[in-house]
C-alpha cells in the first residue's frame, strides 16, 4: 500500500426519505432554538408548506425565512440578509435548497459564528465543502476555511422530486464531476477514491432513470446518496482544470453552474487522459455503463442518456469569447495532472462552445 494523507472533514448527515422530521432534534440537540431559514423565492413555498410546520410542532418557531437567496452568493445579498439575521436574533442558520442558498448559509456563519444545518435540494454538493466563493463588484472569489464547513446536513430525498428533469441531470453531472476530478487529484488518496467511485456509480445508474421516471424514489435516493459521496471527495482534494474551467466560464460569462459542468466535463478528462494513471482511467471506465473501457466514452454515453444541451452557445456564450476565456483560465491556473497549454485549452473550450463531442 503506498503512503498517503487524507484529512476527514467533520460534519454529521443524517440521510434517508422522511429525515426532516429529525431536523428539530439536531436543532435541540444543539442547544438551538431560534433558527433563521433561507432559501430562494423559488423555494419558498416547499419551507412554508414542509418545514415550517415541522418546526413549530416541535415548539421551534424559527426566527425568521429570508427567502431573497440568488446566484453567486453576491456580497449584497449576504449584508441584507446579516441585518435580517441581527434584527431577528436568530442563534442558528438552517439553508434548505441548492448551491446558491447554501451559500449564502456559508456567508452568514462565516460573518456571524453561528453554526449552519443544511437541507440540500440539488446534487451540487456545497454543503459537504469548507469552501464558499462570492461575487463583490462582478469577480466573483473563493476561499476555504474549516469553520465555513456545516456542521449538520439532512439528505431527505423528498426534497428533490421538485428539481426539474432537466436540472436533476445537469446536477447531477455536476456531481459526478467532482468525484472524476478527485480519482486524478494531486492530494487524492484511497479514501476518496473509493468515494468517488461509489459516487459515479450511484449516479451514472440512476440519473437515466430519474430522466426516464422523474418521481422514481429509489432513483431519486441513490442519486442522492452519490451526490453525497461525490460532495465529500469536493470537500477533502484539490480539484483541477474541469473546476478551474467551469468557474472561468461561469463567473466570467455568466453560464449556468450546473449546465456548464455537465458540457465539459468530457472536454476537460479527454484533456488529462494522456497524464492519467492506466488503472484510474480503468476503474472510472468501470463505473460508466457503455464505456467499453474507455471512460470518456462512458461519460458521453451517460450525456447521450441525459439527452442534456452539450454546448456552451447554446446558453448565450458568442464564439468571440473563447479565446476571453483562454485568458482568463491561464492566468491563476489550478494544479492540473497535464500541462495546461494554450492551444489545447483553445481547442477543449472551442469544442464546448460548438457542443462538439470530446472526440
Ligand atoms: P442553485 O442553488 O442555484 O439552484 C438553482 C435553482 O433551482 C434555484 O432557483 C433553486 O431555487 C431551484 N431549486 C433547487 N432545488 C430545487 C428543488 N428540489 N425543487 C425545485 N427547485 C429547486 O443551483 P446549484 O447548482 O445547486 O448551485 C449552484 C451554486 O452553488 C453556484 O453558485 C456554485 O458556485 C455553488 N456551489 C458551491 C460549492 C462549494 O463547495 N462552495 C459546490 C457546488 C456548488
Amino acid at each position: 500500500m503506498d503512503a498517503f494523507e487524507y484529512t476527514t472533514n467533520p460534519s454529521r448527515v443524517i440521510f434517508g426519505a422522511g429525515s426532516i422530521t429529525k431536523l428539530p432534534f439536531e436543532l435541540k440537540r444543539l442547544n438551538l432554538s431560534k433558527p433563521l431559514l433561507l432559501s430562494t423565492p423559488q423555494q419558498k413555498d416547499q419551507i412554508t408548506t414542509s418545514l415550517l410546520p415541522i418546526l413549530e410542532t416541535a415548539s421551534l418557531p424559527p426566527a425568521g425565512l429570508y427567502a431573497n437567496t440568488t446566484m453567486h452568493t453576491p456580497t449584497s445579498i449576504t449584508a441584507d440578509a446579516l441585518a435580517y439575521l441581527h434584527s431577528r436574533a436568530a442563534d442558528s442558520i438552517v439553508s434548505f435548497g441548492g448551491g446558491s442558498t447554501i451559500g449564502l448559509g456559508k456567508a452568514l456563519t462565516i460573518r456571524t459564528g453561528l453554526p449552519h444545518l443544511c437541507v440540500p435540494t440539488t446534487y451540487a454538493g456545497s454543503e459537504m465543502t469548507p469552501i464558499l466563493g462570492e461575487t463583490a463588484e462582478g469577480r466573483k472569489t473563493t476561499r476555504s476555511d474549516p469553520k465555513i464547513l456545516p456542521g449538520v446536513v439532512v439528505y431527505d430525498v423528498e426534497f428533490t422530486f421538485g428539481l426539474p428533469v432537466g436540472m436533476s441531470a445537469t446536477s447531477g453531472v455536476n456531481a459526478v464531476a467532482h468525484a472524476v476530478e478527485a480519482l486524478y487529484a494531486q492530494s487524492a488518496n484511497p479514501i476518496t477514491s473509493l468515494l468517488a467511485l461509489e459516487g459515479i456509480k450511484a449516479l451514472a445508474a440512476s440519473l437515466p432513470t430519474i430522466v426516464a421516471t422523474p418521481n422514481d424514489l429509489a432513483a431519486r435516493s441513490l442519486a442522492q446518496y452519490g451526490a453525497y459521496l461525490c460532495a465529500t471527495c469536493l470537500g477533502s482534494v484539490g480539484m483541477s482544470l474541469h473546476h478551474k474551467l467551469c468557474h472561468v466560464l461561469g463567473g466570467t460569462f455568466n453560464l449556468p453552474h450546473a449546465e456548464t459542468h455537465t458540457i465539459v466535463l468530457p472536454h476537460a478528462l479527454a484533456y488529462n487522459v494522456p497524464k492519467l494513471d492506466k488503472g484510474v482511467l480503468e476503474k472510472l471506465a468501470g463505473a460508466l455503463p457503455g464505456s467499453e473501457g474507455d471512460a470518456v466514452r462512458g461519460l458521453e454515453v451517460l450525456l447521450g442518456k441525459l439527452g442534456v444541451q452539450r454546448g456552451l452557445r447554446e446558453f448565450g456564450m458568442q464564439e468571440g469569447n473563447v479565446d476571453r476565456a483562454v485568458e482568463v483560465a491561464m492566468e491563476k491556473p489550478y494544479w492540473n495532472p497535464r500541462a495546461v497549454e494554450r492551444e489545447g485549452l483553445r481547442e477543449v473550450i472551442r469544442r464546448c462552445w460548438a457542443g462538439e463531442p470530446a472526440r
